[in-house]
């Protein structure tokens, strides 16, 4: 691990290592960078991450299900698995691409490359919401429900909402991203 870390670079993939157990127990400099840039001091190499659950990490029940089950699949299938995701700020879609490498151990090294973005027009701020009745926000696709749909974020623009207040919304996955949870040899592209 200390030799991966070694040389490690701004443009490298965000990377950690999980044991067995889904404990995180090394990160890459690019988490850190990624971590300070992004309000997340609290999750640095430094501020006790390393020991920690990733899953206690995952907002969402439906996402930990579904995270911990891609997890499982890696393992069980002891061959790399791969596939893209969304990880939106307010103003860009920023399309990433998670990669899970079985190592030795049944330790795994997950990497998130981002790997394209665009603006997003208009952008709005989400909130975490509790609220069992709350707008609900695919953690995968970033999309937002209406009725059976599953819409961009800019539709919300339609729909009235002020682009000034935060948009609070619960943590879920859509159905075309839950498949990602199925043991497919080579992931999903959520659309
Ligand atoms: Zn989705």
């Amino acid at each position: 691990m200390d030799s991966a870390r070694e040389g490690a670079g701004a443009a490298d993939p965000v990377t950690y290592w999980l044991d067995a157990y889904d404990r995180i127990v090394a990160v890459n400099e690019a988490w850190d960078a990624f971590a300070a840039a992004n309000g997340g001091e609290e999750v640095m190499s430094t501020n006790g991450v390393i020991g920690q659950s990733l899953l206690d990490y995952v907002v969402g029940d439906k996402t930990r299900l579904v995270i911990d089950s891609c997890l499982r699949v890696a393992r069980g299938m002891a061959r790399p698995r791969q596939w893209s995701y969304r990880c939106d700020s307010p103003s860009m879609r920023r399309y990433q691409r998670m990669t899970i490498i079985p190592d030795a151990e049944e330790t795994l090294r997950v990497e998130h490359e981002l790997l394209r973005t665009e603006p997003i027009v208009p952008n709005f701020h989400f909130g975490f919401s509790k609220d069992r009745d709350a707008l609900r926000r695919c953690s995968i696709c970033n999309r937002l429900e209406y009725g059976t749909l599953w819409c961009e974020s800019t539709a919300l623009a339609d729909r009235g909402a002020e682009v000034s207040a935060p948009v609070q919304v619960a943590y879920t996955v859509c159905p075309t991203c839950e498949q990602l949870a199925h043991p497919l040899p080579d992931g999903l592209t959520p659309r």
